[in-house]
């Protein structure tokens, strides 16, 4: 018998409880999934930030943690925990909703949308945007998110350039690493995107430094973290950008008195820009559960020395 604990909010598990135990049931596994089980006695717990379980020492048959968000900041560097962790990677949902999401708000940019949804005075500018390859676009972060938003937007047309840790070699994409490949792909970039992961070494990536390599209007886009940037920098750098659209804070909920709230070159987005979808979500956590059952290596595993 394998037990599953699912440690995460009750809202969480109304959710997931019907998509989990169908995906469960669809492997052949023989097995136990609840809200409570005894410590000693968990093989795998499902893991939400904000979860019930932070102190994993009582559980001492785990042999792993599925993270139900990309993102693993808030259980990564958990000095209590041992076993593997996993993180969520689902192409067809988290994924697809990131390609969604910042394909919209680049074109958004591109396209100057604004000027015609909100036109008061009943301007006529049929001055017209540039076509995409006119465009400088990159991505700061060529992870599975980053990579993903990188090839839909070179598909567009868009000329993209991507930032990543290690180097990396992507059809279409110009690929940059380490401290100058971040300056020149800041240099001449209009649109900035990031989907890079919250850790040490990733914040404050856009600082008042980094923010000075951008050109006049260029417009930030940041799905990623909040951390990613340093606030202060990015409010005095506002003037002479063209926009930020934040869906990702140090604070989440913004706080009402934030200026982000009010700053006219400002679009806030309440970290929507994609979900982990139960329904694909469930199927990814049952299936590596199901690997990791027959002997063979977990999917998606975090790097716990570089924290994503
Ligand atoms: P991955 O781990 O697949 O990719 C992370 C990317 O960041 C990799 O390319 C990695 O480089 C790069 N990176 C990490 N550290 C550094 C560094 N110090 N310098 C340069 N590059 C670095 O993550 P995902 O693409 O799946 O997700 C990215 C982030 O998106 C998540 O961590 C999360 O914060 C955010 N997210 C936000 C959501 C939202 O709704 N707003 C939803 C889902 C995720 P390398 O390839 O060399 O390892």
């Amino acid at each position: 018998m394998t037990n599953i604990l699912f440690a995460a909010s009750q809202s969480a598990w109304t959710k997931y409880e019907t998509h989990l135990t169908t995906a469960l049931d669809a492997t052949g596994l023989d097995y136990t999934l609840a809200t409570d089980l005894p410590a000693d006695q968990v093989d795998y717990i499902i893991y939400a930030p904000n979860a019930t379980v932070q102190d994993f020492t009582p559980y001492t048959r785990l042999k792993a943690v599925m993270n139900l968000w990309a993102g693993v900041e808030q259980v990564v560097n958990n000095p209590t925990l041992t076993a593997p962790l996993t993180r969520m990677v689902d192409a067809e949902g988290l994924t697809q909703g990131m390609v969604e999401w910042v394909t919209g708000h680049v074109l958004r940019h591109h396209l100057g949308m604004d000027a015609h949804i909100v036109n008061p005075d009943q301007t006529w500018d049929d001055t017209p945007p540039p076509v995409a390859k006119d465009r400088p676009v990159t991505i700061l972060g060529l992870g599975v998110l980053g990579q993903a938003c990188a090839s839909q937007l070179s598909r567009i047309g868009f000329s993209v350039t991507g930032w990543s840790r290690s180097q990396k070699d992507i059809p279409g994409i110009t690929c940059l690493s380490g401290p100058e490949g971040l300056r020149h792909a800041l240099l001449g970039a209009q649109i900035v995107v990031l989907l890079l992961p919250d850790t040490p070494a990733t914040e404050n990536t856009l600082d008042a430094d980094a923010l000075a390599a951008l050109p006049d209007g260029a417009v930030i886009v940041n799905p990623g973290r909040g951390t990613l940037i340093d606030d202060d920098a990015l409010l005095a750098a506002l003037p002479r950008l063209g926009h930020a659209t934040l869906d990702t804070f140090r604070t989440e909920p913004l706080p009402k008195d934030h200026p982000y709230w009010s700053h006219p070159k400002v679009t806030v987005t309440p970290h929507i820009a994609s979900a982990t979808r139960p329904d694909s979500a469930a199927r990814v956590i049952a299936d590596n559960i199901a690997r990791a059952e027959r002997g063979e290596t977990l999917h998606h595993l975090v790097d716990r020395a570089a924290g994503y």
